[in-house]
């Protein structure tokens, strides 16, 4: 039996009729671009993540970009980031001509490992970019310790973590912004691209809704050389629809993970993402390491049988072409390198079945990993 990676069909059509009772609706407006929809839905968003404002953005990457653009950051800043994360995380801080300084990340949580941060940091470093990898949270106790010793500003990039939390409080909510991302295969996933800045900083909050309408307040009148980072009303008004089941994603999710790590935890040949006491993953990918060479061969297996795997990510942002004599602090990296080779994600979206879950654990233990 093959099993998707992830199957955004059975989790659309139970919503269908919804979806096009917002279609009409917002067709009939004629209001496509930021309106009510946005508003009410930075709302929502704003109370979800247990922060006081949001700001809804064209992309997670643009949300990323307009939070350091409202920081002030530019030429000559440092900014530290994982190594081991998407591009986008590192393109924002590149793009404004500030150098991403590459902080190595856990072997078992895949997150930023603040003491390789703590070796990177120096008087140029305005700002850290813990990135909650796959669901979970980073420590954001220590992200938060390490921000006031050092008087940088915290950027959350929550893209794959929407609703996780650490102590009980959500992610987004420890920063002076937390990033949020609604490409489809997020664990709120829109019809398109979209994303959204949190904050519990009124001014911030304000900056960022200018710099996304090009600078401007009042109209025609431009205070910040901006962009057009807008959110559409359509986007926004699908989201809505969405989001009071996310945490019942969340929930199907948790249960496929508890399942996966109950059944191969201690296995040897292969590991287990490790869950920090103080956090719950919402698991927007369950990534699990393939020892002794074995990744690209386990991957094959997999696709062999019809199973939806992928690798989350190949190779680290500092070895990148683009980023060559860009970043810094690429060269001390052991952790980065080692997971690139090693990881490989598998089938843990919300509607899989208990069967499927099975198909997959099996052929787990068929290639090799069985008790
Ligand atoms: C998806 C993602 C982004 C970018 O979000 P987009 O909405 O695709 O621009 C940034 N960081 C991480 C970690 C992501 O997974």
């Amino acid at each position: 039996m093959p099993v998707p990676l992830l199957d955004l069909t059975r989790q659309h059509t139970p919503l269908e009729d919804e979806f096009k009772a917002v279609f009409e609706r917002v067709f009939k407006s004629n209001a496509f671009v930021l309106g009510p929809d946005v508003k009410a839905l930075e709302e929502e968003i704003a109370s979800y993540c247990d922060c006081s404002h949001a700001v809804g953005l064209s992309s997670g990457t643009d949300a990323l970009l307009v939070a350091l653009m409202a920081l002030g950051i530019g030429p000559g800043d440092e900014v530290l980031c994982p190594s081991f994360t998407f591009f986008g995380t590192a393109g924002s801080i590149a793009r404004l001509g500030a150098v991403p300084v590459w902080v190595d990340v856990l072997p078992d949580t895949f997150n930023i490992d603040l003491a390789d941060a703590i070796d990177k940091v120096t008087d140029k470093t305005k700002a850290i970019m813990p990135v909650h990898l796959y669901g979970q949270s980073a420590e954001m106790e220590c992200v938060q310790a390490f921000a006031r010793k050092f008087g940088v500003k915290i950027i959350e990039d929550v893209a794959q973590a929407i609703g996780a939390t650490y102590g009980g409080r959500k992610v987004g909510s420890f920063g002076d912004f937390g990033a949020l991302s609604f490409y489809p295969t997020k664990n709120l996933g829109g019809f398109g691209d979209g994303g959204m800045l949190v904050t519990n900083d009124a001014e911030l909050a304000e900056k960022a809704v200018w710099l996304r309408n090009h600078g401007m307040n009042p109209k025609y009148y431009h205070k910040y050389i901006g962009g057009n980072f807008r959110l559409d009303s359509l986007q926004a008004a699908l989201l809505r629809v969405k989001l009071p089941h996310l945490e019942s994603y969340h929930t199907a999710r948790r249960a496929n993970a508890e399942a996966y790590t109950e059944r191969l935890a201690g296995h040897s040949g292969v590991l287990c993402p490790r869950i920090i006491p103080k956090a719950q993953s919402v698991w927007n990918q369950y990534t699990l390491r393939i020892l002794d060479g074995k990744r690209d061969a386990f991957r094959e297996f997999l696709s062999d049988r019809g199973i939806g795997n992928d690798i989350y990510y190949p190779l680290g942002l500092h070895d990148q072409e683009c980023f060559q004599g860009i970043g810094r602090g690429g060269e001390s990296l052991t952790v980065t390198p080692m997971l690139a080779k090693e990881v490989v994600s598998i089938p843990c979206f919300p509607e899989m079945t208990v069967d499927e879950r099975e198909e997959v654990l099996k052929a787990v233990w068929d290639f090799g990993y069985a008790k």
